[in-house]
């Protein structure tokens, strides 16, 4: 295994042998060039309704707002219906089914698992560390011919950490094959994204998404950045109209207010610092790690009892009890300050039956 990824790294020995071949579909939008102004090229009802007409296939204008927000290239960038199909778009793209492989880093998104899943590809799975950081060497000595792709999360789901990036670059660095950094927390942590990365490590894809910080969990909209070439083949094999128009509209609507974003993502801190503090003080907490996004992993005396206990309360956590290295924790998302107010009553409560 050569440690130079950077010029020993042949993109097209990864990818699958059908798609290289695949000629895509070509969608009437994609045809014509040029400006037109009466469309009779797409069987699409004429009558003007706001949503009668399909949607741009390439999203152009919602990319072009998220290259100023976010400083990448249009041409870097795939949108996907939510970071998941992106995934998906992944395994489809470079793993051959029953053959291949990939490694994810546990406990981790449960995600990527399901994808591997239902595209007949095995996973590996390396634990982390004590600190929840990858086992650089681990990840390594278990990769073998058929691993296409290893999966990073930072900040992790459901440990809320960020990996330390000397970690990441040396899987950059020294994995064969893609190395997928799914960042969809990394509004809430204090390092910067890798998206600067880019152009340095061409094995190198970024997810992000509109679902968390930027509060579009409802319109489905994930963004995979990566090479021109490797956005070139999940261009390829995706459905054609894989954004639909409502979302490309309400994104580029919520996309416009980038104060709005950054006041939300500043409040969500806060309200997780001061929650961090709370449970520290509570007889039941075991532990409350350290987080980068924006929920909290917390250890309890009795996971289930106050799973159980809160739901009576109609309180809805998350029970992450029965994951391996996770034994009697839970993972709680950050609500506003007076629905975070209700929890803490409710652990108080909970507290005293102790
Ligand atoms: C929530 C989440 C996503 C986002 O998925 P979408 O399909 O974009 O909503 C991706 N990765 C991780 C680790 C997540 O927790």
């Amino acid at each position: 295994m050569g440690t130079d990824t950077k010029s020993s790294f042949d993109l097209n020995k990864l990818v699958r042998e059908n798609v290289k071949k695949l000629v895509p579909y070509s969608s009437a939008r994609d045809e014509f060039t040029g400006k037109g102004s009466v469309f009779l090229d797409a069987n699409e009802n004429p009558f003007e309704n706001g949503v009668n007409r399909y949607p741009d296939p390439l999203q152009r204008i919602v990319k072009n707002r998220l290259s100023e927000l976010k400083r990448i290239d249009p041409q870097r960038m795939i949108l996907g219906n939510g970071s998941d199909e992106v995934i998906d778009l992944l395994f489809r793209a470079f793993c051959e089914p029953n053959k291949d492989n990939v490694i994810i880093c546990t406990p981790t998104y449960g995600m990527y698992e399901v994808a591997a899943g239902v595209n007949a590809v095995e996973i590996k799975e390396v634990s982390l560390d004590q600190d929840f950081q990858p086992n650089v060497d681990a990840v390594l000595a278990v990769a073998d011919e058929q691993s296409k792709m290893l999966f990073l999360c930072s900040p992790n789901n459901p440990t809320a950490n960020v990996m330390e990036a000397d970690k990441v670059i040396g899987l950059l660095e020294q994995f064969p094959g893609i190395v997928i950094v799914d960042e969809a927390y990394v509004d809430f942590a204090p390092e910067k994204s890798f998206a600067d990365k880019l152009a340095t490590y061409p094995n190198l894809v970024i997810l992000q998404t509109l679902s968390k910080a930027w509060g579009m969990a409802g319109i489905r909209l994930g963004i995979g950045m990566a090479s021109p070439e490797v956005v070139g083949y999940l261009n390829r094999i995706k459905p054609p109209y894989n954004v639909n128009g409502l979302s490309q509209d309400k994104a580029l609507d919520l996309l416009k207010n980038e104060d709005s974003y950054k006041d939300q993502v500043d409040c969500i801190i806060k309200e997780r610092e001061k929650l961090s503090v709370f449970l520290d003080g509570l007889t039941f907490v075991k532990e409350v790690f350290p987080s980068d996004a924006n929920f909290l992993l917390v250890r309890v005396d009795d996971a289930r009892g106050l799973y159980n206990f809160l739901l009576k309360e109609e309180i809805i956590i998350r029970d992450r009890s029965k994951i391996e290295s996770l034994e009697g924790c839970v993972r709680i998302s950050m609500g506003t300050s007076k629905e975070n107010e209700i929890l803490k009553g409710a652990l108080s409560k909970f507290d005293l039956k102790k």
